[in-house]
């Protein structure tokens, strides 16, 4: 299974616009809260083997952070289903106006702040792997009022994402109660995170990220207002748009299907092109990637493509290699930010010649021998990325050596692929084994 894929939780999609089951589903002694600063989430100091896991906490730990001393959570998802015109949605206590004012005596100006200033708190699903299979999400049971944890879920334990970058003094209390812990960059994490947990943590990182990147309406640019336990941004109407509060146009948005006031999920081809003779793979490397390392093409998919088309054209004009057949082999979650690689394997037409300079996109691309790909995979963790190339990768750092590089930047003929926990291994792998269409082919014939 691709690392980020398996995600054990039930999503019970159709329960985020039940205000009283989130509320429900919040205030439980069950509940667990997957938190996130800067996107990376907090997790414990790591176990004896070295992996590392989620560090969750509980609704104690958080509900002054949430609804504050007073507030209950039923008043947090008034209006969670989004047909109600309401007008601020929640405000977290902790968001004092300035002045001593309430929020109906701020200005359109001080509400906006206080809108872009909200933390995204997302209903995750339910765990319900203890459950017997009788309880497992009661099928007929129809959300209304009454609705609690308890009725359509008995087993069940709520996940939960809550971004708490803006929350110093809590992030602060977090890391000096629980010796070890840290906010981990998940990216550079996926070598000590076990699957199940980046599974989870992957489905909060997108989430919370998507809330925060999504501010304002793209149709009238009003704020827009978490909804669906933070699954949905609905457009506010009673707030001011560019054109002025005096003159507000009609938002489109509140008419018909506009899949921008959902969580986007962008889809990206990754590829593995083998020689006509099925013996040689096409694999490519960036400018400021790490020395010697190379991978899979890939490029998102345009409007208009099939993923077949997209594979063809990404490898034509990244390496003017044009490509007959292609085969969908696997796919994995990517949340970042919110891509969904879809992996796939493609034969070269004959008699191609390999350039870079259409796109210029690639500083090399190359065809590889089986042998020197068995070899790289057979080396295992030593041609893996660290920490330090993921950011070099990500653009955070300039391109410069490191010690993974330096490893094997002498020996001829080496060179180093992603790590196994990406699909470009995956496909590399299948590939270079013969086991993308099966055993009994491949070990037939050794070929396609
Ligand atoms: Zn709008």
């Amino acid at each position: 299974m691709a690392y980020y894929a398996g995600n054990p939780l039930n999503r019970l999609s159709y329960l985020r616009s039940s205000a009283a089951f989130l509320a429900s589903a919040l205030e439980s002694n069950k509940s667990r809260f997957v938190v996130y600063d800067s996107l990376n989430p907090l997790v414990a100091a790591p176990l004896p083997d070295g992996t590392k896991k989620l560090l969750l906490l509980k609704w104690d730990d958080l509900k002054q952070y949430i609804v504050g001393a007073e507030g209950n959570a039923q008043e947090l998802f008034k209006g969670v289903d989004g047909k109600e015109e309401v007008e601020l949605g929640r405000v977290p206590s902790f968001i004092k106006p300035e002045g001593g004012k309430s929020i109906a005596e701020l200005t359109a100006a001080e509400r906006r702040h206080v809108f872009i200033n909200l933390p995204p708190l997302v209903f995750l699903g339910v765990d319900e792997r203890s459950a017997p299979a009788s309880a497992k999400s009661l099928p007929l049971s129809k959300p209304d009022e009454h609705s609690t944890l308890e009725s359509h879920s008995p087993y069940g334990v709520p996940y939960w994402s809550f971004d708490v970058t803006a929350l110093s003094e809590l992030k602060e209390k977090l890391l000096k109660e629980n010796q070890g812990a840290e906010f981990a960059d998940m990216r550079a994490g996926m070598q000590t995170i076990p699957n199940e947990e980046a599974s989870i943590g992957a489905e909060g990182r997108a989430l919370v990220d998507w809330n925060k990147r999504n501010l304002f309406c793209p149709a009238c640019s009003r704020p827009l207002r978490s909804v669906w336990a933070g699954w949905k941004r609905a457009c506010v109407p009673g707030e001011p748009s560019a054109e002025g509060l005096d003159a507000p146009p009609a938002c489109i948005s509140k008419k018909g299907v506009h899949n921008f006031n959902y969580p986007r999920t962008d889809p990206v081809v990754i590829m593995a092109i083998c020689s006509p003779d099925r013996e040689s793979i096409l694999l490519g490397r960036q400018k400021v990637w790490p020395k010697k390392f190379y991978s899979c093409l890939a490029g998102f998919i345009e409007s208009g493509e099939t993923i077949e088309e997209a594979v063809r054209r990404e490898v034509y004009e990244e390496a003017g290699v044009e490509v007959g057949d292609v085969f969908y082999h696997s796919s994995q979650p990517w949340p970042y930010p919110s891509s969904l690689m879809i992996g796939a394997i493609g034969v070269a037409k004959e008699g191609q010649t390999i350039r870079c300079d259409l796109d210029n996109e690639l500083e090399d691309a190359r065809w590889f021998t089986r042998a020197e790909v068995l070899a790289v995979i057979e080396a295992g963790p030593a041609k893996q990325m660290s920490r330090e190339e993921v950011a070099q990768i990500d653009g955070k750092e300039d391109a410069k050596s490191t010690p993974g590089g330096e490893n094997t930047g002498g020996e001829e003929g080496w060179f180093r692929m992603p790590p196994a926990t990406a699909i470009a291994n995956t496909l590399c792998v299948a590939w270079a084994k013969n086991t993308y269409l099966g055993a009994a082919q491949s070990s037939s014939s050794g070929k396609l």
